[in-house]
């Protein structure tokens, strides 16, 4: 199976179906095929071949999603650029992944300058007179007929980091697929279900989690929004009927601060799923209690975006847990000396099966350290408890050693949540004399600060060993960095913080 020739089975066969809704328009299955038909041949005949990428970066619309279907219909790697990031960022991933063809928004085209001085590709833009026409690539007719096998490559996904090269997962069909195939199977999501989408389809926790396993695989409705925005996507709920999304715990929650949230009647949820992030207990409440029980989902984008789920009454009874192997996964925990760990011993996250990436794209080495013995490395700490239940402990990357322990910023984080007036917190570490490193909380309030010290230091005293408590807080005027996804940009704050400040 292969998602080109999901488009073309839901066509047939479910040729009236709504396949994408957008504001006041939609488009069935059958409309759908049809004009990624046309796109394919508009592409091919812009020399696109199998194997070949195709770069894409919009805002969310309709047109998205077809050059996408399109190019996978061609056998051709589909390559989503990420609109948030600068010229200069951009600039390494194209010439990294060297698309023919990239389809943009005129407004976005500026972005494709520094590139396309370094590389070659034809710019085809929706809108605006400087490139050529978006609708020139509509060739109406048949799509070209290519074999596609599910081991064939259909996406280079860049993974979000901060700092350092850009890595291009590579996501054949068949991985791009098998987490969908094992929520459909879990939960009994189906054509019938609507299923929306309010973050960028570029990201590949929308292109994957939500487009591809939600929606092609199961020829279902997409409800797509051109842009996130709380009040419109609870509107969107309620007037369209949704019933599966998944999407990070920070827009959950954005969405709770909506004060009509509790007269609205919204569908019953097939799938609601929560990840990216550790999401509290409090705000997996909040849903059930009206209705939604989540879904948390723990994954990245080396693995498809999907590794674990775990459902809400798991969450009741094991707080601070990301769940239980997908159907066709395998997830153990890596102790240092390259051996597996025991229950609940804390190691790095591995995983394997169909949905892990073959390879990050023209990069051996990367792609070497990625694996051992064949599982993927996740980078991620964390520990199974005797029923393989994961629990996600902390980043590798963000582990700090004080004194030969092992302190994970998380927890410390967890405990310092609930200050009042506290806006935003992250721990990192920073070198120390006598410990090597020891905590230091970074952190954006409402109230004055040294109050909040005042009560980070009661707190921690409260509730953490000694060797976890923060030896020094800096207050930000704004709040803190953040990656597009939502997650906090540690690394940058590594970077600024190298040393305690005087
Ligand atoms: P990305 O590949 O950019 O989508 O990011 C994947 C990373 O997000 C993982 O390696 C984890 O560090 C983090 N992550 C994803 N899901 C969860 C979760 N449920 N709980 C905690 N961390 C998560
Ligand atoms: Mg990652």
């Amino acid at each position: 199976m292969n998602l080109a020739d999901l488009v073309r089975y839901w066509g047939k066969n479910r040729p009236e179906q709504q396949a994408i809704v957008f504001g006041d328009t939609s488009q069935t299955w059958a409309e759908v095929d049809a004009i990624t038909d046309s796109l394919a041949r508009g592409l091919a005949a812009r020399g696109v071949r199998k194997g070949d990428r195709v770069g894409v970066m919009m805002l969310n619309r309709p047109e998205l999603a077809h050059i996408i279907l399109a190019t996978l219909k061609l056998g051709a790697i589909s390559v989503p650029l990420n609109f948030r990031l600068i010229g200069k960022e951009l600039a390494p991933m194209l010439a990294d992944s060297a698309p023919r063809v990239v389809v943009v928004e005129n407004e976005l085209a500026s972005l494709l300058e520094v590139a396309a001085a370094q590389t070659e590709f034809e710019i085809f833009a929706i809108g605006g007179s400087d490139h050529r026409a978006y609708e020139t690539l509509i060739d109406p007719g048949e799509a070209p007929d290519v074999h596609v096998e599910a081991s064939d490559p259909a996406f280079i996904c860049y993974t979000s980091g901060t700092t350092g090269v850009q890595k291009g997962a590579l996501i054949t069909h068949r991985s791009a697929l098998a987490p969908g195939i094992a929520q459909v199977l879990n939960f009994g999501i189906s054509g019938r279900d609507r299923v929306m989408c309010s973050a960028p389809l570029v990201y590949t926790g929308s292109v994957l989690s939500i487009f591809a396993q939600l929606v092609v695989l199961p020829g279902a409705t997409m409800v797509l929004l051109r842009e996130f925005d709380p009040a419109i996507a609870l509107d969107t709920f309620e007037r369209e009927q949704i019933t599966a999304t998944t999407t990070v715990p920070v827009i959950w929650e954005r969405m709770t601060q909506l004060p009509d949230f509790g007269r609205r009647k919204l569908a019953a949820f097939t799938f609601a799923g929560t990840g990216g992030a550790p999401i509290s207990l409090d705000l997996l409440d909040f849903y059930n209690s009206r209705g939604v029980p989540m879904v948390q989902c723990y994954g990245l984008t080396e693995a498809s975006g999907m590794a674990s789920t775990l459902v809400y009454g798991d969450a009741r009874t094991r707080p601070g847990f990301a769940g239980l192997a997908l159907a066709g996964t395998q997830l153990r925990i890596g102790d240092i000396d390259g051996g597996f760990a025991g229950p609940n011993e804390v190691g790095e996250i591995l995983v394997r099966g169909e949905h892990v990436m073959r390879e990050y794209w023209n990069k051996p080495e990367a792609t070497a350290d990625a694996f051992v013995d064949g599982w993927l490395r996740t980078g991620d700490l964390g520990l199974q408890d005797e029923g393989g239940f994961l629990k996600v402990v902390d980043r590798r990357k963000d582990l700090l050693i004080s004194g030969g322990l092992n302190v994970y910023p998380a927890e410390i984080e967890n405990a310092l949540h609930g200050i009042d007036g506290l806006v935003d917190l992250a721990v990192i570490g920073v070198k120390d004399d006598r410990w090597g490193e020891v905590p230091m909380v970074v952190f954006h309030s409402q109230r004055p600060a040294e109050e909040i010290v005042g009560d980070i230091t009661a707190v921690s005293a409260a509730s953490l060993a000694k060797f976890k408590r923060p030896v020094h807080a800096v207050a930000l005027d704004e709040p803190l960095p953040r990656t597009f996804s939502g997650k906090l940009a540690k690394a940058s704050l590594r970077e600024r913080f190298q040393v305690p400040p005087a």
